[in-house]
């Protein structure tokens, strides 16, 4: 995750602009004099749900967390965000050295990359490489999968490639900071991995940021990986993921097996939207990346397996994701490696019979209970009860609790209750410890916005859309970092120089949207498409935020008339509120004076 994500996640917007204007709680908003314009009566409103702010006023505008300190501090966008990383605890690489550690991190994929060259080399030409060419074969690996994933073999020495690698002008310390050799106790070096299988780890972009290596004999361990480096944080990689971008975005649905073969043997069989978490359990930062190319998930695990995730982390998936996971159950003591290449039928139908987790969950459970009884029903909902209760996705959370009602044959008020009773801490908290509770900082979800990172991809990739007026404006980006790039974009004549228009704290997110694979056809249709969207998106959003606000002065009364008059005079909806909250103004000054 990027640190403009992680600002966003830590940070409430509540809490930054109470810093600058008094809130007042109204309704599902907070409401405030406008901390922009000069006002008598409060036309500021704050959304915590969708993090952002408008002002109904004379501003009539509105935006995010950092569009907010940007206005009121009058700093730019990398300002904004370092002034509040810093009160989300965050450090964020100063302005003026952007390229900390780049040149360090470009040596790093640059050995690697050596290195996999070399290992794949042994494996095609040398006389030793003999024993993993068979093995590949045997596991009906072609020629052109062989290449694709850049396999290699290490050769049964101490120090064949740290030799290799020093001849090519790398350092000794270079080699240590790629986890290639490891110090050895009697002093110096040696090579880490030695008479094992290769398998090159590439980040989405296709660079070699770590190994995973594999016996061949019995000896142990049988899987050794690349440690944590500079580029290498397992919980951060996919593998095969640079290799599947663009199946599971055409797919809309990325499967996700345990081990290395899996991956090689699906693809090769044309199953080309599956990657492997680097360990049993995925990652939050995994899941992070495949958000950002679907929504759909599928795991492949065994049965076990299956059922201790599904039982402990389901509803982590679930709410990371903001969508449904599904499971695929692999038939016992079968990985999908085995599976596809038994036949790729069997595995189709695996495919197509995954369950949402959660029903899975429900099965693992009710497996072992007699639901006739009372004393299991109570089992149930105990079990089940407050894993559903950690849904944050409320529709289905009341799906699936409503489900649970009907097994222990209960009331849906019922279940409600008896959930509420197997939390006692939470009530307890909320009566002793008010002011504790509320200085807990929790996590917001990320609230993503597809379609504008869609279109400036779009805009930024293909230069020719430039020429286009399809009449897109900056407000229709709510998202500050998106409105920097579309505006700087707007600017720089060559996609060169906006990076350096941009704040570096942004280039990440610029490169993210710079590499994003694109179908390369009807281009300027998507376009105009995507602008349509953005529009819409962006009028819905206000309208949202407008209703809010209407029916809060429809409560305290009155306004219904005001309303009607302005609707009478022909004034546009969207303006009724403006049009509104300056009468006002106007009338207490006119009062005042
Ligand atoms: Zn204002």
């Amino acid at each position: 995750m990027g640190v403009i994500d992680e600002v966003k996640q830590r940070m409430d917007i509540v809490e930054v602009v109470s810093q600058y204007a008094t809130l007042k709680k109204a309704g599902r908003t907070f409401q405030a004099l406008c901390p922009f314009h000069s006002e008598k009566h409060p036309s500021f409103f704050v959304y915590p749900e969708q993090q952002s702010w408008h002002c109904f006023g004379a501003c009539n505008t509105g935006g995010d967390i950092f569009s907010f300190v940007m206005k009121k501090e009058g700093i730019d966008f990398g300002d904004a965000l370092r002034l509040l990383g810093q009160k989300a605890g965050i450090t964020i690489p100063s302005k003026f050295e952007p390229e900390a550690g780049k040149e360090e991190r470009e040596r790093l994929y640059q050995v690697n990359q050596a290195a996999a060259q070399y290992f794949h080399n042994l494996l095609l030409n040398s006389p030793v490489g003999e024993k993993t060419r068979e093995y590949f074969t045997s596991r009906g690996l072609s020629p052109k999968t062989v290449t694709g994933f850049q396999l290699g073999f290490s050769l049964n020495s101490w120090d064949a490639l740290k030799q290799y690698l020093t001849e090519r002008g790398y350092a000794e310390s270079e080699l240590l900071a790629a986890g290639l050799v490891i110090e050895s106790e009697a002093g110096g070096t040696h090579d880490r991995f030695r008479n094992r299988l290769m398998f090159p780890i590439q980040d989405i972009r296709g660079r070699i940021v770590g190994f995973g290596a594999r016996v061949l004999d019995d000896s142990l361990p049988k899987y050794l990986n690349s440690p944590q480096t500079l580029i290498f944080d397992k919980s951060n990689c996919l593998y095969g993921i640079n290799l599947a971008v663009a199946a599971i975005r055409q797919q809309d649905l990325v499967v996700i097996v345990e081990g290395y073969m899996d991956v090689i043997t699906a693809h090769q069989n044309g199953f080309s939207n599956v990657v492997a978490s680097m360990g049993t359990s995925v990652t939050e930062k995994q899941i992070g990346t495949l958000k950002r190319l679907t929504r759909n998930m599928a795991l492949a695990l065994d049965a076990d397996a299956a059922g201790e995730e599904a039982t402990l982390r389901a509803i982590d998936y679930e709410n990371t994701l903001e969508a449904e996971v599904k499971v695929i159950i692999m038939p016992e003591g079968k990985d999908p490696d085995d599976v596809i290449r038994e036949d790729a039928k069997i595995w189709q139908n695996l495919l197509e019979e995954a369950l949402p987790i959660i029903d899975y969950t429900f099965n693992i459970v009710t497996a072992k209970l007699d639901l006739n009884t009372a004393k299991d029903k109570s089992l149930a909902v105990d079990k089940l009860g407050l894993i559903l209760d950690g849904m944050k996705d409320t529709v289905r959370r009341v799906h699936y609790l409503q489900k649970l009602a009907r097994l222990a044959d209960i009331s849906l008020r019922d279940l409600e209750t008896a959930i509420r009773r197997m939390k006692p801490s939470r009530g307890r908290r909320q009566t002793k410890e008010p002011d504790q509770v509320r200085v807990t900082r929790t996590l917001h979800p990320l609230l993503s916005s597809p379609v504008e990172e869609y279109c400036l991809a779009l805009l930024l990739q293909y230069p020719e859309l430039k020429g286009r007026n399809a009449g897109l404006s900056p407000e229709y980006f709510e998202n500050s970092e998106n409105r920097e790039i579309f505006a700087v974009w707007q600017q720089a004549d060559k996609l060169s120089s906006l990076k350096d228009e941009l704040d570096s704290a942004i280039w990440e997110h610029l490169d993210s949207l710079v590499t994003r694979s694109l179908t390369a056809n009807q281009i300027e249709q998507k376009y105009a498409n995507c602008v349509l969207r953005l529009q819409e998106i962006h009028l819905k959003s206000l309208e949202v935020k407008r209703g809010e606000v209407l029916a809060l002065e429809a409560e305290s009364g009155g306004t219904a008339a005001e309303l009607a008059k302005l609707e009478e005079q022909g004034i546009e909806v969207s303006v009724q509120l403006g049009e509104l909250f300056t009468q006002r103004s106007r009338g207490s000054q006119e009062q005042r004076r």
